[in-house]
């Protein structure tokens, strides 16, 4: 992190988290913190809260949480270090002096430097595209494709004369240098030869657009058959397409339901001109982690909308995993014969996207369907195979959510429900759930659904080791950290134990990635279960004995089904478990 401790330190105490919220909603006291509804997720009962004393906030509804600065962050769409400028900003504090380093102040002017030279390029692209003689074909182009002059101007689309060096030669009459446009991927230096010379010739150009209006990079569309269709714009210092998702910037200010996640530009655009206009594209095939990061600071709902044809299905379903790992809801939208977003609204307009939208899959039955495309359902054999395979993957799911897939699976197939429920339980996909055994112990707080029961002790247990020295003896005494299974609260428990009283909960948090940040923010929930903490402490570490002894006995479950397991191991494997359950009462 760029920023010294000690100014980071300043710059929290001086810009008091209660104050800073109170510019955005009106919170109201109610026991030991702070309530209003959620600026950041909107609703109607007040799930937001704010803990004065530990300079936190927490949602209990969008689970987002953290320090004034990701409060910031969260609500401005702003990366860490503009956040934190706008705060020092906000109480007059000069940027510290290591901002003023030169070896970083040098990397900053160039980096700022490319973006510069990527808007003067954008810019002689537009003019290119109005200009009489140079633009016409680009714009015959266009008009087939039915993109008007709102559309050109809204995305910024231009175009790249047919010569070898006209972006070349306006650039170096504004005072850029080759190297600076070669990094900023404008120009392309042939090595061998010695050339350089212009990386976009006779194409169309989308500018990409970070949320600030930066242009941190291009696409580029041939307007005939030529291959490939499209060129981009490469890993630069100012662009990376893991990080960026095309069409954001439209959407800074505004509050949206959901995004629909798109393969392409032309996707993007052609929604746009058909109505629907929240759709942003991922710019290659696969979704990062970043691009689903950037996704829910916008909305907790996102469709995905790729092409029918089967690569744009696999990848859909390696980047569905990603989203839900972030805590998206994900739909998914599937496109009848083969059709392209763009091409199915230019047929069957909004009306009949919204139509497809209201019928988009979940997750699971999604995958259960891109399962079957593989399979020949017509053949018997093949279906049998198809069923067994969807059976496993059904029985590895929530119970309750097993039926209704299994009946998906009996609506393909013809197999009666029960078979398939059957063949899903041979599959061993099914552990017996031990995290619903009674509880023991006298722990306050249920899991609710949806919530890991051992992230709720974990959370309970390091909030009382914060609020109380007595509860931290405790565990010390009883080695939690043995205990202690999630990392980020494992890594938060060492650092209240080393650090003693010098520790600071929103100074460890400022340094936090962000998802790590929300992890620790929400032991904030526990505040009511910590009410006691040395007896919270107690129980916690109590319940997570009886966890890890849970754990042990389900993997021994397992163990027990392995099919080579000779009598005497077996007998050896029950004993085992017979005694860990007594031990475990
Ligand atoms: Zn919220």
């Amino acid at each position: 992190m760029a920023f010294p401790s000690a100014w980071l330190d300043e710059l929290l105490h001086k810009n008091d988290i209660v104050s800073v919220v109170s510019e955005y909603v009106e919170l109201k006291p109610k026991g030991r913190k702070l309530w209003a509804c959620c600026p950041l997720h909107g609703e109607k009962t007040p799930s937001f809260s704010v803990s004065p004393d530990k300079q936190l906030f927490y949602c209990f509804g969008c689970h987002a949480g953290g320090t004034v600065i990701q409060f910031v962050m969260d609500m401005e769409r702003l990366t860490f270090y503009e956040a934190v400028q706008q705060l020092a900003a906000r109480v007059n504090m000069e940027l510290p002096n290591e901002i003023n380093d030169r070896e970083l102040q040098k990397q900053r002017a160039y980096k700022k430097r490319l973006l510069e030279a990527n808007r003067d390029a954008a810019r002689y692209y537009c003019r290119c595209f109005v200009d009489p003689e140079i633009g016409k074909p680009a714009r015959e182009y266009a008009s087939r494709r039915g993109l008007n002059t709102e559309i050109i101007t809204q995305f910024g689309i231009g175009y790249a004369p047919d010569t070898w060096d006209s972006l070349l030669k306006h650039l170096k009459s504004l005072n850029y240098t080759e190297k600076e446009l070669i990094d900023a991927g404008l120009l392309v230096h042939n090595s061998e030869r010695g050339t350089v010379y212009d990386a976009f010739r006779g194409r169309l150009i989308f500018p990409i657009l970070n949320v600030n209006g930066s242009v941190l990079g291009f696409g580029a569309r041939v307007m005939g058959d030529e291959k490939p269709k499209y060129i981009n714009t490469g890993d630069t210092p100012v662009y990376n397409k893991r990080n960026n998702l095309y069409g954001l910037n439209l959407h800074k200010n505004e509050k949206l339901d959901d995004l629909v996640m798109v393969e392409g530009y032309m996707d993007v655009i052609g929604l746009y001109k058909a109505g629907v206009k929240n759709a942003v594209a991922s710019l290659g095939t696969a979704l990062t982690q970043q691009q689903a990061r950037l996704l829910k600071r916008y909305v907790e709902k996102v469709y995905i909308a790729y092409d029918g044809d089967a690569a744009g299905q696999n990848a859909m379903v390696r980047g569905l995993d990603i989203l839900k790992a972030e805590g998206l809801e994900v739909r998914v939208i599937t496109f009848p014969d083969d059709l392209d977003p763009d091409e199915y609204v230019q047929i069957y307009g909004k009306d009949g996207f919204d139509r497809l939208k209201e019928n988009a899959l979940s997750l699971n039955a999604f995958k259960i369907e891109a399962m079957a495309r593989n399979y020949d359902l017509q053949d018997e054999n093949a279906r049998e195979q198809f069923a067994r395979h969807a059976c496993a993957f059904v029985a590895s799911l929530q119970p309750i959510e097993q039926e209704r897939y299994y009946r998906l699976i009996g609506k393909k197939t013809g197999y009666p429900l029960e078979a398939l429920i059957a063949q899903g339980q041979r599959s061993g996909g099914i552990a017996p759930d031990l995290s619903k055994a009674p509880i023991r112990g006298g722990f306050r707080r249920r899991a609710e659904d949806g919530e890991d029961s051992r992230d709720v002790i974990e959370r309970t247990l390091l909030l009382a080791c914060l609020k109380d020295r007595e509860a931290l003896r405790l565990c010390e005494e009883k080695h939690a950290a043995e205990r202690i299974k999630n990392p980020t609260y494992r890594a938060l428990y060492e650092a209240i134990r080393t650090q003693g009283t010098a520790f600071s909960i929103a100074k460890y948090v400022g340094e936090l990635p962000d998802k790590e940040a929300e992890t620790v923010s929400a032991i904030l929930r526990e505040e009511e279960a910590t009410e006691n903490a040395v007896r919270a402490a107690a129980d916690c570490l109590k319940r997570l004995e009886q966890e890890n002894g849970a754990d042990e006995i389900a993997r021994l479950q397992a163990e027990l089904k392995r099919p080579d397991l000779t009598a005497e191991e077996r007998n050896a494997v029950l004993k085992e478990i017979t005694n860990r359950i007594r031990a475990n009462k």
